[in-house]
């Protein structure tokens, strides 16, 4: 445990450790951002994945991403997302989270939600992937929009404040969903349970919303932060999203539009 509002378990560690060495591995010249500080020497053979999805060789790579080198990517590894939650046995809140990013930008990205179907019954297939390349699409679910003329905001569920809620109120909505991760936030909106994700906090790292970025923008959603900045992707980039997220599948600029300027003013980004 690294502090009560920011957890740390064993499946946490044991999954970056496999991410990271066997990404490290097949790819020894990207570079690689996980959350958790840990060495990445020490990692025994069973952790090494070696596989690849054959489903994602058949899509055509987009012209402006065939000249990438190895050299010039960007992953960025949350290796679970709602480990709050999961400590506390809301399963579905936690998914596994790699995003690439190139020049900056997220590109890329999956998002497992390894216990997706977890209360739906022995027959039900247990767990998911999502994902998707910008320019290419999303895949793994099906894309749906939230109800027309609803606003359902979603939130998170363990790191609220008086300036989350406030902003919250401000935009009226007709009703307010409070679950934890990221990952899981944006796989709401992207089925459509929600129609914007609000948080006017800092707290949400960049290993946080890379992935589901590349994923949300590939089906032309948007996510910047409150104040309507896009976010960098960068090596050097500060981890922290200082100045909270903004994210919709449609109608982002309804709900720029109404973030309050107090609220803006008080997150420096
Ligand atoms: P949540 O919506 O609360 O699940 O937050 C989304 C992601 O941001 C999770 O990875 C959280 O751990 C992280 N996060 C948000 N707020 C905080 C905070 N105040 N302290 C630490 N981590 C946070
Ligand atoms: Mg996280
Ligand atoms: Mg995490």
């Amino acid at each position: 445990q690294a502090g009560p509002n920011d957890l740390q378990t064993k499946a946490d560690r044991l999954v970056q450790m496999s991410i990271c060495a066997s990404l490290a591995r097949k790819f020894p010249k990207v570079t690689i951002i996980g959350e958790e500080e840990l060495p990445t020497e020490d990692v025994t053979e069973d952790l090494i994945e070696d596989g690849h999805c054959e489903e994602i060789l058949k899509k055509p790579c987009p012209a402006q991403y065939t000249g990438i080198k190895e050299e010039e990517l960007v992953i960025w590894v949350d290796p679970l997302d709602g480990t709050k939650e999961y400590t506390e046995g809301l399963l579905d809140h936690v998914t596994v989270l790699i995003g690439i990013a190139y020049g900056g930008k997220a590109i890329a990205g999956v998002i497992n939600q390894p216990y997706y179907n977890y209360e739906a019954g022995a027959n039900a297939v247990l767990g998911r992937t999502i994902w998707g390349v910008l320019g290419v699409g999303a895949f793994g679910f099906q894309l749906t929009e939230a109800p027309a003329g609803k606003h359902i905001v979603i939130t998170t569920r363990s790191h609220s404040s008086a300036l989350v809620n406030e902003c919250i109120t401000a935009l009226k909505p007709d009703h307010i969903i409070r679950v934890g991760g990221a990952g899981n936030k944006i796989i709401q909106l992207i089925e459509g349970k929600a129609s914007a994700y609000v948080f006017a906090s800092p707290g949400c790292k960049k290993w946080d919303t890379c992935a589901p970025e590349a994923i949300l923008h590939a089906v032309g959603g948007k996510i910047t932060d409150i104040r309507g900045n896009s976010f960098q992707y960068n090596k050097e980039v500060k981890h922290m999203n200082s100045a909270g997220v903004l994210a919709a599948l449609r109608n982002y600029d309804y709900y720029a539009s109404r973030i309050p300027n107090t609220v803006k003013e008080s997150l420096v980004p």
